[in-house]
């Protein structure tokens, strides 16, 4: 697999100031696949200047022509998207299907979104005898982890470029290499030096020097609850921005009357796609007690049909999770909800048969789950469903909103008004109808320990900019 091992700094790859280095991992065969400079605090220094040095010029720039990079980003990306793919195949274990769709696929209509609101924003607007302007809150520390690597670097990048912002990117230390690659899309969009810099490293190193440093105006993080606490407390102590995109435990309530196959089979899908590795997955189902049985067969006979496999195939389509460290945990929680009374219908904590080599695991369904088990409380990060039993209504929403957590949520039912008067009252930055369709323009982020701020669309383009209004 092709990797730099220099970082990419005010325009051209340069050679890290230390000589530690992180080792790539593939989690389908645990083989060695690259080898990227673990960068220091002297690194993002470094870093942080050159994009300090780039930002007046950048801000300057008329936002349709920043559009215009944005556009020739957008370009870059579609004519890698097969190379974008199979980099994430490599490095995360993403099924190939995916990894094309959704890896390649979103960051591309991302970029795009952003190339056209660069040019019809209103960056400046008239309240009475005022002009209001809305200005690039300056350098962005985007701090990233490694479920949608490409994605959530883009999802940072694009809308803080478009505001006039200039960027430093640390990426998560076990998918490096499509940062990498989208440094190399910068450099070919002719981006001026500075305006963009990456710098790999560990988290607790590098990413706590980005966070911690002084000329970062604003920090982006999506990451664990556990770090994204930290940095608001430290960005609290700093009085600096912070946009915080953290963990979530959503709920997928299925109201009596809803087409039941459908909302199941659907579930099961958003919940194993990724290998279950997605913020935002539905991994509490709530079903009425009436059909709570016939769900939890429909459930268990949905996952047996994602046999794990060897993610390069394109009929796989579950694949293995990121890291040995990912894998034991989520056996841990498999563990523990057989032994708080769960009842397991579908997977397991063994290896799939065959598949003892790579960070494999079973597709996983408990029923008889109940809200205070440690598996409908914490987020899993794995290919594990909890089904809930509700008596009414009232008691669906209780449970959906009984979490720190408010990313996401689904709600079916025959009516689509009774659905959207359930959703509104659910604690969730966003909720699917009937199967809803993902909204690329849509604001995401969460409600409660969630997170802090909105990415995507015009929300996301408004976190990167600050607000001057002058009276005439
Ligand atoms: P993580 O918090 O360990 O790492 C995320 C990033 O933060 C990585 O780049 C890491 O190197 C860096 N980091 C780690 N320690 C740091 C520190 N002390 N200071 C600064 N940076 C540090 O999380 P992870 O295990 O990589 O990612 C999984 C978690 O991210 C899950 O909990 C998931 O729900 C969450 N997530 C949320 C969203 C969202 O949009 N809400 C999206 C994806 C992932």
């Amino acid at each position: 697999m092709k990797s730099h091992d220099e970082m990419y700094i005010d325009g051209a790859w340069r050679p890290a100031a230390g000589t530690d280095s992180i080792e790539v991992v593939n989690p389908a065969d645990e083989q060695v696949i690259a080898t990227v400079p673990a960068g220091t605090a002297l690194d993002v220094d470094t870093a942080v200047r050159a994009a300090r040095a780039a930002l007046p010029g950048w801000a300057a720039i008329p936002p349709a022509e920043r559009g215009t990079y944005l556009a020739a980003l957008r370009d870059g990306l579609a004519a890698r998207r097969d190379e974008i793919a199979e980099t994430v195949v490599a490095e995360l274990g993403s099924p190939v299907g995916f990894a094309q769709a959704v890896h390649a696929g979103l960051p591309i209509a991302v970029a795009d979104s952003y190339a056209e609101l660069a040019k019809t924003y209103a960056f400046e607007e008239r309240i009475g005898n005022s002009t209001v302007f809305h200005e690039p809150v300056g350098v962005v520390g985007a701090i990233t982890p490694w479920n949608y690597p490409l994605h959530q670097i883009v999802a940072k990048v694009a809308p803080a470029l478009a505001a006039g912002c200039t960027v430093v990117v640390k990426p998560a230390e076990s998918t490096p290499l499509v940062a990498q690659l989208f440094a190399e899309v910068v450099a070919g969009a002719e981006l001026p030096a500075g305006v963009f810099n990456l710098v790999t490293g560990l988290g607790p190193v590098a990413g706590q020097a980005l966070a911690e440093h002084p000329g970062v105006d604003l920090v982006s993080f999506t990451g664990s609850t556990a770090v994204g606490r930290r940095i608001g407390a430290n960005a609290g102590a700093a009085v600096k921005r912070v946009a915080l995109e953290l963990g979530g435990k959503s709920a997928n309530i299925v109201l009596p009357g809803a087409d039941l196959t459908r909302a199941v089979k659907v579930g099961v899908a958003n919940v194993m796609a990724n290998a279950g590795q997605t913020c935002s997955a539905w991994t509490r189902l709530l079903v009425h007690a009436d059909q709570y049985e016939e769900a939890v067969e429909l459930a268990a006979a949905a996952a047996a049909k994602y046999a794990p496999g060897d993610p390069r195939d394109a009929g796989t389509r579950l694949g293995p999770v990121v890291s040995a460290a990912q894998r034991d945990r989520v056996r841990g929680y498999i563990d523990r909800g057989i032994a708080e009374g769960a009842r397991l219908v579908a997977g397991g904590p063994t290896a799939p048969e065959g598949l003892e080599r790579g960070y494999y695991l079973r597709p996983t369904v408990f029923a008889d789950v109940t809200p205070e088990m440690t598996i409908a409380q914490e987020e899993i990060f794995g290919p594990v469903l909890s089904i809930l039993r509700y008596a009414d209504v009232d008691e669906a929403v209780r449970i959906a909103n009984d979490s720190a957590y408010g990313l996401a949520g689904a709600v079916w039912a025959a009516d689509e008004a009774e659905a959207v008067a359930v959703a509104r009252r659910l604690e969730t930055g966003q909720v699917d109808i009937n199967g809803g369709r993902f909204n690329p323009l849509a604001p995401f982020g969460g409600y409660k320990n969630s997170g802090v701020g909105r990415e995507l669309g015009v929300h996301g383009l408004t976190e990167y900019l600050q607000t001057k209004s002058l009276q005439l």
